[in-house]
């Protein structure tokens, strides 16, 4: 719906018997607007003669005049609004004027005749009769009436209400919701399945209702009351609900405190009307005028309640009720200024539809139901929500040869089954993430084994250095071994020349064993010289080396010792052989010359010479078995 001003009507009150008429006159124009004109006449009572007139000029949607009747006002001004709410749209119709200018009546109607019944059972009249011709959608519809009193709150339709004293009942609040939407909290809400039970509802809030006495009006209310219809409806099967409601509101007395000529406890009271209409006003003045981004309506709880209705999501309509009486001229002037500036108003009402979250699982489980049905006619299988174990294991296997085949054009085909294709995601993001977990295990792990390999490499470095050391070692033994062999080689040699100078061979024999080491070093090259020296000073046995060395000088000289004898018995015993030859010679010589007998016998010098010899080689012999024991 488009933004309309709100639509503003004005409703004159016939004159009692002993009232005096002031002077107006209406323009009623069934086009456009009707003009409403009131004549304020100078008083002559000052004295002053003044033929002056002014006039005051009013435009309305249209004016009914005194003799209008209650059905047409209705016809009027009730019957589109609730149309409007029939429809979905919110709607809110107030009556404004000085108490005493038919306020009540015009909204809930007289008593004496049925005739006289105002907007609010006309309404619930008018609401129910079309619920009940449209068949079309499910209505529910509940009503509340509330009243506020001095600014507080009261549930007419509270049972407890006609039994207590007004400050022992629960009083209304206000509550907003995060969306700004204004909640009523204590306000009971009422369900009314036809119009007598919203009629009998009516009544009780109207005998419940908060009356105070004035000497201007025997029945004026000095509250506001606010009676609501909320009707809510649906197409059936549709999860879309619409919820609309109409405020029909009974404003209190709009005239100033001084004209009420009371004191003490009504003046408070009158105050706090004015006070309240006067926000009401001054929320109506701040929605007139353009570019104004803030409305004072938290300053009372009838602008509150009514936040909607006054430039909101609301079709508004108000009738301003005037008293034309002439003591009343300057009151209606006032309501007449007011309504010009509500008409100035504009509302834009929405269509209030919302969905209702049951409903739609209700209609979810439906469809989910038909679809499974469909899926069984279709696969002929009756399909659980659980997968089996065998699929489950079916699965797993399709799972892992997708993985592991390397063509690109491979697919992972489950067949239309969303269990199955949710399954395999799921198995697949497991196997995903474990992935990486081992990943990362693996990082730490190699981090790991690069500090052990950089550790070994270390380790395997100090074993190479060692075993060098160990391989220069073992090269130095191996030389020192040869070394030896060789001194043995030699000394081998040397009882080889004596076994040999005893059979007359010449041989050389060491003069010392610090011939044979300087000998064995003149052998050597310098660096296994050098070598040999850090052997013999480094080697853990250099001291036995010593020893043996020192042994060895012993040896040495002894063997020398034995060497010299040796080579003494053997010229002994080259000599006793040279004197048995030299007897053989002369022997040989005296046969030629005088052979004789006794030639051929034994010789007892020669025998002499043989046996010195034998002597000698056992002496020799004796020496050359010590001979090994000092080479060795
Ligand atoms: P308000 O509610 O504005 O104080 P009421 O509606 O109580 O005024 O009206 C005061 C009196 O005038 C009531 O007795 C009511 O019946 C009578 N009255 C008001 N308007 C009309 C009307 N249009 N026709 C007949 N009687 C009326
Ligand atoms: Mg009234």
């Amino acid at each position: 719906m488009a933004k309309e001003t709100i639509r503003v009507y004005a409703r004159v009150k016939p004159l009692g018997r002993r009232q005096e008429a002031g002077i107006y006159s209406i323009d009623d124009d069934e086009k456009s607007l009707s003009t409403l004109e009131v004549i304020v006449p100078h008083d002559l009572a000052d004295g002053v003669v003044n033929n002056k007139r002014e006039s005051y000029k009013f435009k309305f949607q249209k004016i009914f005049d005194q003799e209008a009747k209650q059905d047409v006002v209705f016809d009027s001004i009730a019957k589109p609004v609730a149309e409007c709410v029939l429809a979905g749209y919110n709607g809110t119709i107030f009556a404004y004027g000085q108490t005493g200018s038919g306020k009540t009546f015009t909204i809930t109607g007289g008593a004496e005749r049925y005739s006289d019944r105002g907007i609010i059972p006309r309404t619930l009249s008018y609401i129910f009769d079309q619920l009940q011709k449209d068949s079309s959608k499910v209505y529910t519809t509940h009503v509340s009436y509330l009243e506020i009193y001095n600014e507080c709150g009261y549930d007419l339709l509270d049972p407890r209400h006609e039994a207590s004293r007004l400050e022992d009942l629960l009083k209304v609040t206000i509550m907003e919701d995060p969306d700004q939407n204004i909640h009523l909290k204590n306000l009971s809400l009422q369900q009314a399945t036809n119009e007598e039970e919203a009629l009998n509802l009516l009544f009780l809030g109207d005998t419940n209702r908060m009356i105070a006495e004035t000497p201007m009006n025997q029945a004026s209310s000095r509250s506001h009351c606010i009676f609501t219809i909320h009707i809510s409806s649906k197409e059936p099967g549709s999860a879309t609900i619409r919820r609309s409601k109409l405020h029909l509101v009974d404003l209190a007395g709009s005239e100033r405190v001084a004209k009420t000529g009371v004191g003490g406890h009504l003046l408070t009271e009158a105050k706090y009307i004015n006070l309240s209409l006067h926000y009401l006003e001054q929320v109506i003045i701040a929605l007139a005028e353009k570019n104004r981004s803030h409305i004072p309506y938290r300053n009372s709880m009838m602008t509150s309640v009514l936040r909607d209705s006054l430039g909101g999501n609301c079709m508004t309509t108000m009738i301003a009720t005037l008293s034309i009486d002439k003591r009343n001229i300057d009151e209606s002037i006032s309501t007449c200024r007011f309504a010009q500036r509500v008409a100035l108003i504009k509302n834009e009402a929405v269509l209030n539809e919302e969905i209702d979250p049951r409903l739609i699982i209700v209609q979810l489980k439906k469809e989910i139901q038909e679809l499974k049905d469909e899926l069984v006619l279709v696969t002929g299988k009756e399909r659980t929500s659980e997968l089996s174990q065998e699929e489950l294991l079916q699965l797993d296997e399709l799972i892992g040869t997708f993985l592991k085949d390397n063509d690109p054009d491979s697919a992972l085909d489950v067949g239309a089954d969303m269990r199955k294709i949710k399954y395999c995601f799921v198995h697949m993001k497991e196997l995903m993430n474990h992935s990486k977990i081992s990943d990362r295990k693996s990082l730490s792990q190699h981090t790991s084994e690069e500090k052990d390999t950089n550790k070994e490499a270390e380790e395997l470095e100090k074993m190479k250095e060692l075993l060098q050391q160990r391989d220069n070692e073992i090269s130095i033994l191996y030389i020192l071994v040869n070394m030896l062999k060789k001194e043995k080689k030699k000394a081998q040699d040397a009882l080889f020349q004596l076994n040999a100078a005893s059979a007359g061979i010449p041989c050389a024999v060491p003069s010392s064993a610090d011939d044979y080491y300087l000998s064995v070093g003149e052998n050597m090259s310098l660096g296994c010289q050098e070598a040999f020296e850090v052997f013999k000073r480094d080697h853990a046995d250099s001291v036995t080396t010593e020893d043996n060395k020192q042994l060895l000088k012993q040896r040495f000289a002894e063997a020398k010792c034995l060497g010299e004898k040796l080579n003494e018995v053997r010229n002994k015993i080259n000599n006793l052989k040279g004197k048995i030859t030299q007897r053989h010679i002369q022997k040989a010589a005296l046969a030629v010359s005088s052979p004789s007998e006794e030639l051929n016998m034994l010789d007892p010098v020669e025998e002499k010479l043989r046996m010195q010899i034998e002597d000698e080689k056992k002496r020799y012999y004796f020496c050359l078995k010590l001979l090994p024991s000092c080479g060795r």
